[in-house]
């Protein structure tokens, strides 16, 4: 077969384009060489629907094992009793965790998509929002926190099945034991979406979800840095709640209904390959070095909040706890729509992000949020973020000058070539 140049040139400038920028999408990573190899290889030809040891199809004596591993490992990096390593993607995960949880109509409480949430705990435009009945908490406007007497109020008043806790744009930790206080009284499971801050809680830099949600979920490919993908985790088995039993009329634990909505519920054929590369990404987890990774981010959100504080931005909450920070534009007189924009062409790569009580809509925006993880992940130390926000600020105060931002885009450009990036890929 005549090789596909159309498809590999396009992934050759894809390369170059990480190269040379500068990457601050907060839910964005660099994987490792081998984790990309698992990822390309012939587990990608095999079909396994089941789990290991109990598969619809033969052939799966190999998959099995990179499987296993892969469950042994996360179980490992969480201490946890029970992993989940299928699910295509975060949503896919807390798509399983609902159908294992809900009846259509239930009531759920998650953060406003608005505040920080993510699409999945609730919104109107996905199935979460759709099939079940959803209510919100926010923050306190004042300090950019949850507003956890708000969660416990909503709690009382709607009585939710589930309490989703998690966000994708929200810069401070969690306080995991309160929600589980007000989830026990009103008879509510809880279930901590990780999917941004999981490396930074594998290392114990951030508090640990375990010990009060009953179930907790993740993507992989953000501060964990492994392939695309979604997992599902609990640390202490439990019976579920509503007495659903086995065939032999035994209880099912909540992990067996978990799998159960995996697969078959929500997904067929799990992808083996992706699965493998979880397993390397895990093993590295596992390792020293990703401490250090770990630790180097925190200290990067932090050294960049102050830079970003020196120059009067705005930061929500005033600064960062983990990977990520939100930042409110609105006295620098940019919309969030136009500063993504205007630092595309500086090859720094942001999005724009709603700030909590924003008054532009979900397309413009009064925000741009802001993550270490990837640069952290090329090489950068503390010391590197007073350049990043420095371009930063220059090309957003001569957004319309493009000499400036022209200017910008070099420096950026000769600054990324001191970070090797994948240079086996020559
Ligand atoms: N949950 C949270 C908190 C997220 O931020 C995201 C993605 O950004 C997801 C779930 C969904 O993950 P995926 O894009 O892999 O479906």
């Amino acid at each position: 077969m005549q090789r596909d140049n159309l498809v590999f040139d396009l992934i050759r400038k894809e390369l170059e384009r990480q190269r040379h920028g500068i990457e601050l999408i907060a839910s964005e990573n660099f994987t490792s060489l081998q984790v990309m190899q698992a990822m390309g290889s012939v587990m990608t030809n095999k079909y396994a629907e089941g789990y290991p040891g109990r598969r619809y199809y033969g052939g799966c004596e190999i998959v099995d094992q990179t499987e296993q591993l892969a469950i042994d490992r996360l179980k490992q990096v969480f201490k946890l009793e029970y992993a989940n390593v299928q699910p295509h993607s975060g949503a896919q995960a807390n798509a399983a965790v609902a159908l294992a949880c809900l009846q259509p109509g239930d009531p759920i409480l998650g953060l406003d998509l608005s505040m920080g949430g993510h699409l999945t705990h609730g919104s109107a435009v996905n199935y979460s929002g759709k099939l079940y009945t959803p209510h919100f908490y926010g923050v306190v406007r004042e300090t950019g926190l949850v507003d956890y007497e708000m969660l416990e109020q909503k709690a009382r008043a709607e009585k939710p099945k589930l309490i989703i806790c998690g966000a994708s744009a929200y810069s401070r930790d969690w306080d995991y034991a309160r929600i589980r206080k007000v989830a026990d009284e009103v008879g509510a499971l809880v279930m901590a979406d990780i999917a941004h801050p999981a490396g930074l809680i594998a290392k114990g830099l951030l508090s640990d979800p375990f010990d009060h949600c009953h179930i907790v979920t993740s993507t992989t490919h953000k501060t964990l840095r492994g392939p695309r993908g979604g997992i599902i985790m609990i640390r202490k088995d439990f019976e579920n709640p509503w007495g659903h039993k086995d065939p032999k009329g035994n209880i099912r634990m909540m992990s067996s209904l978990i799998d159960l909505a995996v697969f078959p519920g929500i997904q067929g054929g799990p992808l083996e390959h992706v699965i493998a590369a979880k397993a390397v990404a895990f093993g590295e987890i596992l390792s020293d070095d990703f401490t250090a990774y770990a630790k180097q981010v925190v200290e990067n959100a932090q050294a960049m909040a102050k830079a970003f504080r020196e120059k009067e931005y705005n930061i929500i909450s005033n600064g960062t706890d983990n990977h990520l920070l939100l930042i409110d534009l609105r006295n620098k007189n940019i919309s969030g729509k136009k500063a993504e924009q205007v630092l595309v062409q500086a090859d720094i790569t942001a999005n724009k992000n709603m700030v909590p009580f924003d008054d532009k809509s979900a397309f413009v925006t009064s925000g741009i949020r802001v993550g270490v993880p990837a640069i952290t992940s090329r090489g950068m130390k503390a010391e590197h973020m007073q350049f990043v926000v420095n371009a930063i600020d220059n090309v957003l105060m001569n957004a319309d000058d493009a000499n400036v931002v022209g200017a910008v885009r070099k420096q950026v450009n000769e600054f990324m070539t001191q970070f090797a990036l994948y240079p086996e890929l020559g």
